[in-house]
C-alpha cells in the first residue's frame, strides 16, 4: 500500500500537489547573526503543511553543504547563503520570484 496525499487523495507517487505548493511560497530568506558571531540563514514563508520542511532541509544541507535544521516553519542553515540560495531553491522548484532576500 502507498501512502495517499490527504490533499489530493492520490497515491504519493503520482500527487504533484508539494510541485503545486512549491510554486506558491513567498519564501522570506535573512540573515541573523547568533551567539559569538555565528551567522545563520533563515528561511521562512514556507507552508510546512503542505510541504515536509525535513526533507527540503535535508536538501539544502547537502547543496550548502553546512548545518541546519527546521523548527516551527523556519529553516535555519549555517553561515550565511544568500548569495546562492535563489539558485538552490530555485533548482527544488520554488521560483526565484517568489523569494525575498533581507
Ligand atoms: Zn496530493
Amino acid at each position: 500500500m502507498s501512502e495517499i496525499c490527504p490533499i489530493c487523495s492520490l497515491p504519493k507517487e503520482i500527487c504533484r500537489c508539494q510541485e503545486l505548493a512549491k510554486t506558491e511560497q513567498r519564501i522570506k530568506v535573512s540573515v541573523e547573526r547568533r551567539k559569538w558571531g555565528r551567522e545563520v540563514t533563515l528561511i521562512e514563508g514556507i507552508n510546512s503543511r503542505e510541504i515536509s520542511l525535513s526533507e527540503l532541509v535535508t536538501k539544502l544541507k547537502m547543496r550548502c553543504a553546512c548545518g541546519g535544521s527546521a523548527k516551527e516553519g523556519v529553516i535555519v542553515l549555517q553561515g550565511d547563503h544568500r548569495h546562492n540560495i535563489k539558485g538552490i531553491l530555485g533548482d527544488l522548484g520554488f521560483p526565484s520570484d517568489n523569494i525575498d532576500i533581507a
